[in-house]
């Protein structure tokens, strides 16, 4: 009964956006890769573009890695769009180039774990697999006022094998998008609208005015706080550069020189401004200097020089393209 009211919801109350107009899974792949930890009107305009970039998996696969990471400049958690990359090169591959069906399958693809490939065996190939992420789990632990930790692999578990066997006799692909829909749209983190639910006379949570108390999870641990010095060094038409990933973040974009402390490469003349970056599991609190390469000094592999106007095409991590902006802007400079 709860599926059919939700799909019933669902086509009458969907946005409508460009990745539902089709059931090519490689769009539907696309969307659900760039719509992890991103909202819908954040990750849209990417989308688009992405899909007019790359329309299809062997343009993807066959691009280079440039192009690429500058396709997603911006759009953060890096590691998503390399795995994208890899996996289209895998489906080219191992798939001659057709997007497997099942979802044995679909999970061999690099970045696809059980949400997605769940999410694209149901959309796009109408197969009855439940797509659990965290809007799901809100909405099932409070309609079940579910005293589960929905941190919980088990948890996770057991609601997609519930919601397998609610899918039976159901339209597989607008269930699990009209699942999605109800977690993003109504049964919201703060202030679920209750009152515009469709599945509201089946959710004990709403019964029992308890939509406040679930759903249950463990608590996550702080991000890490960590200072660090990032250098602006113009030498000339020259920017100096950092390849450096030794810290696992953003392989393949480029920084700026970025050190823990004073460095012997480094002579500072002017501090400029503090900057202050936020990802989910760590703070960065930036110094940001304009600086010069010390003399005399050799300066490691990973830092080197690119011409001024080659910066504006590189692929930047965000933290850095952001202070570049700001050193302009403060510069009273249009463009390096
Ligand atoms: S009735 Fe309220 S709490 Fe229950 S599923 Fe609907 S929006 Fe969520």
């Amino acid at each position: 009964m709860i599926a059919k009211e939700l799909v019933i919801w669902y086509r009458q109350n969907k946005r409508e956006l460009p990745f539902r107009l089709t059931k090519d899974p490689y769009s539907v792949w696309v969307s659900e890769i760039m719509a992890q930890q991103t909202r819908i009107d954040t990750m849209l305009p990417y989308y688009e573009r992405w899909m007019k970039q790359f329309p299809d998996i062997r343009t993807c696969a066959e691009s280079d890695e440039n192009a690429i990471l500058k396709a997603w400049e911006g759009l953060g958690y890096y590691r998503r769009v390399k795995m994208l990359w890899s996996g289209a090169k895998m489906i080219m591959s191992d798939f001659d180039g057709v997007f497997p069906s099942e979802y044995i399958d679909i999970k061999k693809i690099p970045g696809i774990g059980d949400y997605t490939a769940a999410a694209i065996s149901s959309i796009a190939f109408d197969q009855p697999v439940a797509a659990v992420d965290g809007n799901v789990l809100r909405v099932i632990s409070r309609v079940l006022m579910m005293d589960r930790d929905i941190a919980k692999d088990t948890t996770k578990k057991y609601v997609a094998e519930l919601l397998n066997e609610w899918m039976v006799g159901s339209d597989p692909s607008d269930f699990t998008q009209g699942l999605m829909e109800l977690g993003a749209l109504i049964c919201k983190v703060s202030t679920p609208d209750c009152t515009q639910c469709p599945i509201k006379q089946h959710c004990l949570s709403y019964n029992l005015g308890t939509q406040s108390e679930y759903p249950l999870k463990s608590t996550t641990k702080k991000p890490v706080l960590e200072s660090y010095i990032v250098h602006i060094i113009i030498d000339e038409d020259r920017l100096l550069i950092s390849s450096d990933w030794s810290d696992g973040l953003m392989e393949g974009y480029i920084r700026l020189p970025q050190v823990c402390s004073d460095s012997l490469f480094f002579d500072i003349e002017e501090s400029l401004f503090s900057y202050k970056h936020v990802f989910s599991h760590k703070i960065w609190n930036l110094s940001v200097v304009k600086s010069r390469v010390h003399k005399n000094a050799k300066l490691p592999n990973y830092w080197r020089w690119i011409s001024l106007t080659e910066v504006d095409s590189q692929p930047w991590i965000s933290a850095h393209r952001k202070i570049l902006v700001k050193f302009l802007k403060r510069s009273d400079l249009s463009s390096l």
